[in-house]
C-alpha cells in the first residue's frame, strides 16, 4: 500500500535489520527498541486489523506466531517474551499494517 512504511520495508525501499523471512512474512528489528529483544513480525500482505482476518490470514497469522515460536531461542529469547498486537490508534497502533511486537531479553515490566 501506498505511503505505508511496512509495506516498503517489505519491498525493500525502506532497510531494514531483518532476522526471518519468507514468501509470506518478515520479522526485523524495530527501530526503537522498548526492550533489549524488540522485533516486528509482519505479513508482507498489507491489511491492518485483526478484524480483517480472512480464513487465509488468519492460517497465516498462525503462521506466525510458529515462527516466532520456533526462532525465539535464536533471536535470544529463551527465557521467555511477550506478544504485543496493538489495534487502532487508542491502543497506541501507529502503523496500519497488522505487526507482532516480540519483546524480551531481559525481565519485562508491566
Ligand atoms: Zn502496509
Amino acid at each position: 500500500m501506498e505511503n505505508c512504511v511496512f509495506c516498503k520495508i517489505v519491498t525493500g525501499e525502506i532497510p531494514s535489520a531483518k532476522v526471518y523471512e519468507d514468501g509470506e512474512m518478515l520479522v526485523f528489528k524495530d527501530i526503537e527498541p522498548k526492550a533489549s529483544v524488540h522485533l516486528l513480525c509482519v505479513p508482507k500482505e498489507h491489511f491492518a486489523l485483526l478484524a480483517e482476518l480472512t480464513p487465509a490470514r488468519t492460517a497465516l497469522v498462525g503462521r506466525m506466531l510458529n515462527v516466532i515460536a520456533s526462532h525465539a531461542a535464536a533471536w535470544g529469547l529463551s527465557d521467555g517474551y511477550r506478544l504485543v498486537v496493538n489495534q487502532g490508534e487508542s491502543a497506541g497502533q501507529t502503523v496500519h499494517h497488522l505487526h507482532i511486537h516480540v519483546l524480551g531479553g531481559e525481565k519485562l515490566g508491566w
